[in-house]
């Protein structure tokens, strides 16, 4: 399967060309003739499968076309609708931007991330313009974006309502309505401003929707937006990321951690790494720490503002920064294929948050390692996660790293820690259910590992919650 067999727009073609792209991707050769027809997609796949492109190259085609045959519009453009508007008599002082495409994310990292990625497949093209309304932007900037008329929106939920509400944005000629990570947008609590959004756009649109999971709440908001969908499923939320090598390391204390961390860091195979704190003040302090220690770290979470958000996400993306010391949602979507490593600092609140994580390492078919540094008391959080992915971690053991503790004798002692007790909703591992007396002898795969269905880890229960 090439590029060239989907049919795509010769102006798309080299565009994926310059970027590199020899072949589509397995999400890509399925979505991209259905979307093409104009089909409404269902799509769950793994994280770094290219879906971006899964969506915007058929957009793009499609903008491509429309573009060559403007010479003969069949309806009126929006500046002929301004002029009519004009010569009524009734002037209106901001004309509303009218895009034919939006894409909605739950970050702005994600937003900026489709953004770009639509400026390099469209590279090639004259007209098209894609342009990002952020949380956090400031509203001027954003007037200016939106007075151009942009054919793309790709936005988060909130700030968009904003603009919807005070009539800087008319869906009436939206054509693609994308909902990007639609189960992370739902986690995040915006389900009613995207029913408000998806309201607002017209019944005649093609709506494509992503998500790491079909199951549950997010397949019942995909079923319901969507008209006789083509349901595309890569993998579930338990993928397999083989290329992602995955090991905990048990530590005894706080030092502890910090010696094994900076040990790992300076691993000659390591290129990049993302390391993932619990608390956007763990990042601060930690990002601090490994700078003194001579790493180019930087931290990146919910606080920062905008500016400084992507300036460090640039200095990543040019390799200033070696480190990048996260929050969850600050780091959800970083593309940055030289992401080598990824470390739980602290265990993420979620077991689905764990694949999202480790997910910013081995993109685009590469290899990576995912490391959690794990409290003994945290054991049974190790195995909730094990539970969601389906998959056995490894323990591992360093020489001159070893933990004093055996997790047994640590729990008695154990201290809350960062998992408070209603954390786990229902689903505590029982004590005694699994014990590491050797934790220098790795697990066997699949010995007593509970493959049974899960137990309401990630089921319907939907939160809100913020950055943290
Ligand atoms: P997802 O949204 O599924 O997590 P992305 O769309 O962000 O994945 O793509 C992940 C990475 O793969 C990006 O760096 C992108 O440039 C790259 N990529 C996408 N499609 C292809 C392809 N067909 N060939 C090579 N690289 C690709
Ligand atoms: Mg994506």
């Amino acid at each position: 399967m090439t590029f060239e067999a989907l049919g795509l727009h010769t102006s798309v073609l080299k565009a994926l060309t310059e970027a590199g792209y020899t072949k589509p991707t397995s999400v890509q050769a399925q979505a991209v003739p259905a979307a093409l027809e104009g089909r409404d997609l269902m799509v769950s796949s793994q994280t770094g499968s290219g879906k971006t492109a899964a969506f915007m190259l058929p957009a793009l085609h499609k903008f491509a076309l429309a573009s060559e045959q403007q010479d003969a519009p069949l309806g009126k453009t929006p500046n002929q609708e301004a002029q009519s508007a004009r010569s009524r008599g009734d002037r209106p002082r901001f004309k509303a931007a009218q895009p034919k495409m939006l894409v909605l994310t739950p970050t702005r990292e994600l937003a900026l991330q489709v953004t770009n990625a639509t400026d390099k497949y469209g590279s090639f093209m004259k007209r098209v313009k894609a342009v990002s309304i952020l949380g956090g932007m400031p509203y001027p900037k954003q007037m200016q974006l939106l007075a151009k008329n942009p054919e793309i929106l790709v936005a988060t939920p909130g700030r968009l309502i904003d603009h919807m509400e005070s009539g800087k944005i008319d869906f009436s000629q939206l054509e693609i309505l994308v909902l990007d990570e639609a189960d992370r947008m739902l986690d995040m609590g915006f389900i009613d401003d995207i029913e408000k959004i998806v309201d607002a756009t017209p019944e005649t649109r093609q709506t494509m929707l992503f998500s790491a999971t079909l199951d549950g709440v997010v397949g019942n908001m995909a079923k319901r937006i969507t008209k006789n969908p083509l349901v595309i499923q890569i993998a579930g939320s338990a993928t397999k990321h083989e290329n992602i090598s995955q090991r905990v390391h048990f530590v005894d204390d706080l030092s502890h951690k910090n010696r094994l961390l900076d040990h790992l860091l300076r691993d000659e195979t390591m290129d990049q790494a993302v390391v993932f704190t619990a608390t956007k003040r763990d990042a601060d302090t930690i990002a601090d720490r490994l700078n003194i220690a001579g790493f180019a770290a930087a931290a990146l979470h919910g606080d920062m503002h905008q500016g400084a958000r992507n300036r460090t996400l640039d200095g990543m993306r040019r390799g200033q920064v070696r480190v990048l010391v996260a929050t969850d949602v600050a780091a959800r979507g970083i593309d940055v294929p030289a992401i080598t490593h990824v470390f739980n600092y602290d265990l993420p609140k979620f077991p689905e948050d764990y694949v999202h994580r480790i997910g910013r390492t081995g993109r685009a078919g590469r290899n990576g390692v995912a490391v959690s540094l794990v409290n003994h008391a945290e054991s049974m959080n190790v195995k909730r996660i094990e539970r969601f992915t389906k998959q056995l971690i490894p323990v591992d053991v360093i020489e001159g790293f070893e933990p004093k503790r055996s997790a047994s004798t640590a729990r008695s002692s154990a201290k809350p820690g960062g998992w408070k007790p209603g954390d786990n909703r229902g689903n505590a591992a029982k004590p005694g259910q699994r014990t590491f007396s050797k934790p220098a002898a790795p697990r066997k795969e699949g010995g007593g590992f509970n493959k049974g269905p899960r137990t309401g880890d990630t089921g319907g229960a939907r939160r809100s919650y913020g950055d943290r």
